[in-house]
């Protein structure tokens, strides 16, 4: 047989490659961005309430009407921003397939899409799957800010998607209102769809405010706001996302969704409407913030450069120009090896590869995870390795 190549990425994605590297040699695993500590006793109570009470069955294709509402209450909450629970919210398995079915409603064979780069690895393969081709616009290290010209530059007449991503992966910038105002004018006239990435919309420091696409009245008519539970309440591996969008751009999406996985799991969704609806306080930042500052106050005891502190999600890029010249995906395989730490490469995040001798570190751990692991890469100091 002779199967068809449906995108451009080869072999797996990185994350798989270093938790596995990390598995394999006992490493402590700050790479795939995941917390070690567990999730509120209340909501895996839920969890098995929801199986116990009767959620066993397909919830109806949109999600759970209850838990379409709880997130359109907290939208209410947190923003002060109307959501309509049954023609604007979509309940998916998780944010990575919402991304691509949001793309996958708006895109063609032949069309084009934006990505600003370095990006979260599933955008450009999930372009390439609906037959379109990436554009891909860089972000220059180590400030990694839009180059707004050479975003103008990247439009066409093919150009029918952007995708955006703030709080950002791997960097930890984020968007200001500014940055939104800019893009609408840029957008303004075109029919291009906007893929707001937010996933990590309540980890966000320094006193910053999350602005979210759905706060841009204008943007948000042509918008898909797209989020994860997993990153909000510590349990990635339920994999239960949603997506926002205006009426028109809903019904497209479900069009899609009702025959990618037609609905999604009942019980989680139940006891995540339950937990919305009563617990939740909004202050994930606040756990999150303090593991950064703890993070970074270690990392100064080790060769690593931190060129900016992340703004937002739960991961720190550093330089390791003082430790070594290895390219970046061989310095952090040899760094799980031999030290026993495992990080992300950022070049993967990159369509061209390009390196900048960065690994990205994850700090969504327990206190005694990064100070292991910092301990490990104090051990660094010494030493300067050549490939
Ligand atoms: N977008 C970004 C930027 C991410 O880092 C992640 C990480 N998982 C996702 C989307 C996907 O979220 P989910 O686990 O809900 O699929
Ligand atoms: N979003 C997480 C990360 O960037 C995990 C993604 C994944 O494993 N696909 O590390």
């Amino acid at each position: 047989m002779i199967l068809p190549q449906k995108h451009s990425a080869t072999g797996t994605t990185i994350f798989t490659v270093m938790s596995a590297l990390a598995q394999q040699h006992n490493a402590i695993n700050l790479s795939q961005g995941f917390p070690d500590f567990p999730i509120d006793e209340r909501l895996a109570a839920l969890l098995g309430e929801a199986a116990s009470t009767g959620y066993n069955q397909y919830s109806p294709m949109p999600g759970l009407p209850m838990l379409r509402q709880a997130i359109a209450n907290d939208f209410k909450k947190r923003y002060d921003l109307k959501v309509d629970a049954d023609n604007e919210v979509t309940i998916t398995p998780g944010a990575t397939y919402a991304i691509y079915a949001a793309f996958t409603s708006v895109l063609q064979s032949g069309d084009e899409a934006i990505v600003l780069e370095p990006a979260y690895d599933s955008y450009i393969p999930n372009i390439e799957m609906n037959g379109a081709k990436a554009v891909p616009v860089p972000l220059a290290a180590p400030t990694f800010n839009v180059d707004w010209d050479r975003v103008k530059a990247a439009i066409s007449p093919r150009t029918k998607a952007i995708i955006i991503n703030t709080p950002h992966n791997p960097t930890g910038a984020t968007w200001t209102r500014e940055d939104w105002d800019t893009l609408a004018d840029i957008l303004r006239g075109t029919d291009i769809a906007v893929l707001s990435d937010e996933v990590y919309e309540q980890i966000i420091f320094d006193g910053k405010e999350h602005y979210t696409v759905l706060q841009h009245e204008e943007l948000r008519q042509r918008s898909f706001a797209l989020f994860s539970f997993g990153k909000v309440f510590h349990n990635t591996g339920w994999k239960i996302g949603y997506c926002i969008a205006p009426p028109m751009l809903t019904q497209a999406f479900r069009r899609i969704h009702q025959f990618l996985s037609f609905a999604v799991n009942t019980p989680a969704q139940y006891a995540l409407a339950q937990y919305l609806a009563t617990a939740h306080d909004g202050l994930i930042w606040k756990m999150m913030q303090q593991k950064r500052d703890y993070f970074l106050e270690l990392m100064q005891q080790t060769p690593f450069t931190i060129h900016r502190p992340a703004g937002g999600s739960y991961f720190q890029v550093a330089g390791y120009e003082h430790i070594s010249d290895m390219p970046d995906l061989e310095f952090a395989k040899w760094l799980t090896e031999t030290c026993g730490v495992a990080t992300i490469p950022v070049s993967p995040f990159y369509s061209n590869k390009q390196d900048d001798k960065l690994v990205r570190f994850c700090f969504a751990k327990k206190e005694e995870t990064l100070k292991a692991a910092v301990g490990r890469l104090m051990s660094l100091k010494e030493a300067r390795i050549t490939s």
